[in-house]
């Protein structure tokens, strides 16, 4: 069986099949170096010349990405998701404007809402999951990029990836989707329409909280991309190679956590939506969240592994909870094998539309029983 006819799973598992051309092996080197020999003619025929624009081993995490996306380019990694998400960004002219969701990550947002503008970079925030709000806030022929999150964090808003990217389209707008949330095992936005979609690697698609990284991926190779990735090279954003090295070896089981992660979110949204201590749990794969119907529609295998709970009692309630379990972790961050657990409202800050009655979970591989047990006691306790 030729390579075109394998899965996606059986392609992540092995790394894309790629063996070591030299010493035959079938995990890949850690390509180190920073300089390569130049050929006597003075060309690089090897196509590597520096280790800030281009390097080996991330080229073949990249590629990885790119396959689990369908994107025609290739993928390009950098060293975090916020360089990924600012690069796009910055690839933009000064003068032009972006619309941005309401509910996002708190630390793009505040980025775009704060930063962006002393690079000459408009940015407007609507309630993306509302079509018709999106469309007001275009600027005919200002408007370059919509960046829209789905499912967003921490309220698990969904935009209609295939509506946006239209809305987008017919200003003359690319669509760029941060796709963290969701990951390719769930959604493929560039599938529906989407120009580029963005993750957070730090989180399931690395997958063990010990690399910090983001990606982008462009459905077409064409200009913007190629500033894209002159932006990585001139502020030196690109992942280190030991970072992709642990990112290939985590993407290797990639569709089996995210698959054991949704199930266990999915179980444990079901049983504390009945819980008398919680007053609302906000999860897509839930038929009365909101956003439902249309993550029904663009989202497949499940509804991936963050959910909220706002907790009867308020924040004091919530914080409490928080601070009595022990099987979850009370951490920031989300997407690894460990279950953890946050009040969200305490690190977004002000302005952030994050109710104080929230706790933010990130469901990992542990026994949903043990995981809802271990909630269950905290929450008793908090109230008794
Ligand atoms: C974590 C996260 C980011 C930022 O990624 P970093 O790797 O922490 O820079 C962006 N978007 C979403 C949805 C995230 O969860």
């Amino acid at each position: 069986m030729s390579k075109s006819n394998w899965t996606k799973r059986s392609l992540a598992a092995q790394g894309m099949g790629h063996i070591d051309p030299i010493t035959r092996a079938v995990i890949p080197p850690i390509h180190l170096s920073t300089t390569y020999i130049r050929d006597a003619d003075n060309r690089y025929t090897s196509g590597y010349i520096y280790g800030r624009p281009d390097n080996a081993t991330v080229r073949e995490a990249e590629g990885v990405i790119a396959m689990l996306e369908d994107a025609e380019s290739s993928a390009l990694l950098f060293s975090s998701g916020m360089a990924a998400a600012t690069a796009t960004i910055l690839a933009l002219d000064a003068g032009d404007h972006v619309v941005a969701p309401r509910v996002m990550y708190w630390a793009l947002r505040r980025w775009l809402a704060e930063d962006a503008a002393r690079f000459g970079i408009d940015v407007d925030f609507v309630e993306m999951d509302d079509l018709s709000k999106l469309r007001a806030a275009i600027r005919p022929g200002r408007t370059k990029l919509v960046w829209a999150e789905t499912p967003s964090n921490p309220l698990w808003t969904i935009t209609d990836i295939a509506a946006a990217a239209q809305i987008a389209h017919q200003a003359g707008a690319r669509l760029a989707v941060d796709s963290t949330i969701a990951s390719p095992f769930h959604t493929r936005p560039l599938s529906l329409g989407a120009d580029i979609v963005m993750h957070s690697v730090t989180k399931v698609l690395n997958g063990h909280s010990d690399v910090v990284g983001g990606v982008l991926a462009s459905a077409r190779d064409d200009e913007f991309w190629a500033r894209i990735k002159r932006v990585r090279s001139g502020q030196g954003a690109i992942l280190g190679p030991f970072e992709a090295f642990l990112l290939i070896r985590g993407m290797r089981t990639f569709p089996l956590r995210a698959a054991t992660q949704a199930a266990g979110a999915a179980e444990l949204a079901r049983r504390l939506s009945a819980h008398p201590h919680i007053a609302r749990v906000l999860y897509p794969g839930l038929p009365q969240h909101p956003g439902h119907d249309v993550a029904n529609r663009q989202m497949e295998n499940g509804f991936g592994y963050m959910f909220s709970a706002q907790v009867k009692g308020g924040e004091t309630a919530a914080i409490a909870t928080a601070a009595k379990v022990g099987l979850w972790k009370r951490a920031t961050s989300l997407g690894g094998v460990e279950s953890l657990i946050e009040h969200r409202a305490s690190i977004e800050g002000a302005g952030t539309p994050c109710p104080a009655d929230l706790l933010r979970l990130s469901t990992g591989i542990e026994d949903p029983d043990d995981l809802f047990r271990d909630l269950d006691a905290a929450l008793n306790a908090a109230h008794a």
